[in-house]
């Protein structure tokens, strides 16, 4: 959506928030400078038209800009800026008999939305020291007309009412929005990992597996040969802990690799690696570590077990998921030939 056109994610981010409020800011300002612009034209006002449709393009450069750059800090300032000139010169001018004063107070929310709290509040500041000087220690163009004193201590007052409001709001905004970002990220790792041995599981490897650029990914099911008579014979929990166990050694056993480990199911992991050749070979260094890995309990007693491995290579025409179906048939035959080795699919 064009709104949300140059933020990196559109997740509802600090960043993408902004993002999307810069980008309405530039929409609404073309939409009432340029036909405003263009009716001054007609009416031969010159310098207002030109000024209104250079405002105008400025806006659509800013969009485009930030739609190819994603540099929302650059583009907050090209707001900005001009925004705190145009409302100073308003007081000063007193706009339109005198109303020119009743714009300012969108400066706080904006400047403390686009800026952030501790920019904004200190670019507010700057604007009310200068509103203060305007006022009261120049004489400006509206000040013959009058502006009554009282009306320039209520303006001061009034603005500095607004900027503490929005300073609540966006402080208060920005707290639960970060929370709220928190509680996603959370939710996002819960979702993505197993929790008894903390790797991927399988929705984490299918979504890191778009994320990676692979050459020539090799494809290895793990399946631990007779696991059920562990659970058997020492119960549950230290089934729990060998499977962990596993996932331990297979991690120190990757370190430095470029591959993706996950629990695909209950005592199976699938590996992914960017083997260029000899994946037999390492497969079979892989069941050799798992063969000589025990879980040492109660001093006397450890357990150990054997894997059965399935390979297949990821052809140029398949989907990753075709390429796990045919290790899995692999795996199957490691079975049948008696377990404990490695078969490569065909
Ligand atoms: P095979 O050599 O044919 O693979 O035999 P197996 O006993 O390993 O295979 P089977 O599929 O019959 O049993 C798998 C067992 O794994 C059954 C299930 O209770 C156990 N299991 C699955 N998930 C977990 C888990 O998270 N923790 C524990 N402790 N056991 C689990
Ligand atoms: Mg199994
Ligand atoms: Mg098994």
């Amino acid at each position: 959506m064009t709104l949300n056109a140059g933020a990196i994610n559109h997740s509802f981010t600090n960043t993408s928030r902004r993002t999307f409020i810069i980008n309405l800011f530039c929409l609404v300002g073309v939409l009432f400078t340029a036909p405003l612009g263009i009716l001054s034209l007609l009416k031969g006002n010159l310098l207002v038209g030109v000024s209104l449709l250079c405002i105008a393009t400025i806006y659509t450069l800013n969009h485009l800009y930030l739609r190819k750059t994603n540099n929302y800090l650059f583009s907050a300032n090209v707001i900005l800026y001009p925004l705190y000139t145009l409302m100073l010169y308003l007081v000063y001018s007193g706009g339109v008999n005198g109303t020119g004063h009743v714009w300012i107070y969108c400066i706080p929310p904006v400047s403390l939305f686009l800026h952030g709290l501790k920019r904004g509040l200190l670019e507010v500041f700057i604007f009310i020291l200068a509103l203060v000087y305007i006022l009261f220690f120049i004489s400006s163009p509206f000040d013959q007309l009058g502006y009554h004193h009282d009306l320039k201590s209520r303006i001061v007052y009034s603005f500095i009412l607004i900027a503490f409001l929005s300073t609540i709001y966006e402080y208060i905004s920005s707290r639960f929005n970060q929370s709220l970002q928190e509680l996603s990220s959370k939710l996002e790792l819960a979702a993505t990992t197993d929790p008894l041995t903390n790797l991927l599981n399988r929705r984490g490897l299918e979504q890191q597996l778009k994320n990676k650029a692979w050459y020539k990914p090799s494809i290895f099911l793990l399946d631990i040969d007779h696991f059920k008579s562990i659970n058997d014979k020492y119960g549950h929990e230290y089934g729990d802990e060998y499977l962990k166990l596993v996932a331990r050694s297979m991690t120190g056993f990757l370190v430095g690799r470029e591959c993706l480990l996950s629990r695909w199911g209950g005592e199976e992991f699938l590996l992914v690696v960017d083997l260029q050749n000899d994946h037999e070979k390492f497969a079979e260094s892989v069941r050799n570590l798992i063969e000589n890995a025990s879980l040492k309990f109660d001093e006397s007693h450890e357990i150990s077990a054997t894997v059965s491995i399935g390979i297949s290579e990821l052809g140029a025409t398949e989907t990753f998921l075709m390429a796990v179906g045919r290790a899995d048939k692999a795996l199957y035959e490691a079975k049948s030939r008696g377990r404990n080795c490695v078969v490569a699919a065909k």
